[in-house]
């Protein structure tokens, strides 16, 4: 004959919930195996605690209790299709000896959180510049709909674990030593599934596929995570876990990313660097000017100041970086050549000679110039040349 829920708690029919819950804490503290170990009728009695708290504690369980007793919250009676459970299952020790027992109340405790599951997503730097609605599709798991994450067909129930009577734990006595296990049979769950759920195979649980809409703010760079709170994996009775979507900016063809700033090189020829010049340089909100002064050189670094990338949840924004890239030509027209030549004679650099008559460079024409001067003093002083008279009229020979 079973004893009256209310009885085993010692609480009155009218007992609140905290009154409930108190009750079974202190039996459940008093007739934990851990604290009687080896004692057959503090396990018996654990066992009741728990079975009669595990029903008068369900809402649903309790009226029907109420109502029709032992019957109405039996197996059987669940069977029927009445949608209450058997009173055995889910001992529902987590929140009342977690802080006592840490997780020895159980082979295993529950998770109280669904899995966080992760996701990629590509976009390029321009949609990284000025944020994105993305759409991002994802696998998750899920609470089977079908059980109801139970695992059990529907229209029937787990049952208590043969093995380990419930507990999800097998206790190995060794002399004064007691040893506990979690119990191979059920993984420490307590229950077995004897008629798989059809949907989940028995594991309450699914893969399924989801599609969410992410708002990609804008100066997002690689490596950037975006955690959509509860999109992850769900799990019976707890909190859904967390999506996470990684961000990858792809490379782009003209700039690099330092941090807030944007880096680019620009090629000038050695005309443009010398003269300067103004070029258009297509940045990720439009064209922008870019000035190059006269005189630049290879490597100046022209900065356009706030151009760069927004930050993230801020106002401010970097700068764009123009590094100056002179380019000297590989290949010149015959009218290119003429010109550089001419250049070359004008800077008095060019040690090559020209067609026809000899290319002089400064140093080389300056000392001709010494030369005939000197020869000219020289014939001016020996009395030669008779008709040059002083140094200034030797000047006139030259
Ligand atoms: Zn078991
Ligand atoms: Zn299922």
């Amino acid at each position: 004959m079973k004893r009256d829920y209310y009885e085993i708690l010692g609480v009155g029919k009218n007992a609140t919930e905290s009154e409930l819950k108190s009750a079974y804490r202190k039996l459940a503290m008093k007739w934990h195996p851990d604290r009687n170990p080896g004692d057959k009728q503090a396990e018996d009695r654990f066992k009741e605690a728990a079975e009669a708290y595990g029903v008068l504690s369900d809402n649903e369980r309790r009226a029907a209790y109420d109502r029709y007793g032992h019957g109405g919250v039996s197996a059987n009676a669940a069977a029927g299709g009445s949608g209450f459970r058997s009173g055995f299952e889910g001992f529902p020790f987590g929140d009342i000896f977690e802080d006592f027992f840490g997780n020895t109340a159980r082979g295993q405790s529950r998770p109280q959180r669904g899995e966080d599951v992760q996701t990629k997503v590509r976009m390029t730097l321009e949609d990284a510049f000025a944020g994105k609605q993305v759409k991002v599709a994802y696998q998750r798991p899920e609470v089977c709909t079908t059980c109801q994450g139970d695992g059990a067909r529907p229209g029937t129930h787990p049952a208590v674990c043969p093995t380990c009577k419930g507990l999800g734990e097998i206790r190995i006595q060794q002399g004064f030593f007691a040893m506990s296990t979690t119990c191979v049979r059920c993984g420490g769950e307590g229950q077995v599934i004897t008629h798989p759920c059809g949907t989940c195979h028995g594991e309450g649980m699914v893969h399924s596929h989801k599609e969410i809409t992410v708002a990609v703010p804008a100066g997002v760079e690689t490596g950037n995570v975006l955690r959509m709170t509860g999109a992850g994996g769900t799990i019976p009775g707890g909190r859904s876990g967390d999506l996470h979507v990684v961000i990858e900016v792809e490379r782009h063809s003209v700039f690099t990313r330092k941090g807030k700033d944007l880096v680019c090189r620009l090629p000038l020829s050695f005309a443009q660097a010398a003269l300067g010049e103004t070029l258009a340089l297509a940045t990720p909100e439009g064209e922008v000017k870019v000035n190059f002064p006269e005189g630049t050189q290879a490597g100046d670094v022209i900065r356009l100041k706030g151009r760069g990338m927004p930050e993230i949840g801020r106002a401010g924004r970097g700068d764009i970086l123009v590094e100056a890239q002179i380019q000297t030509p590989t290949k010149l027209t015959k009218e290119q050549r003429k010109l550089f030549e001419q250049l070359a004679e004008l800077e008095g650099t060019s040690l090559r000679p020209k067609s026809g008559r000899k290319a002089k460079g400064v140093r080389a024409k300056m000392s001709d110039w010494v030369k005939r001067v000197g020869q000219a003093v020289r014939e001016w002083a020996t009395g030669v040349v008779g008709v040059v008279s002083t140094p200034k009229a030797a000047k006139k020979l030259l």
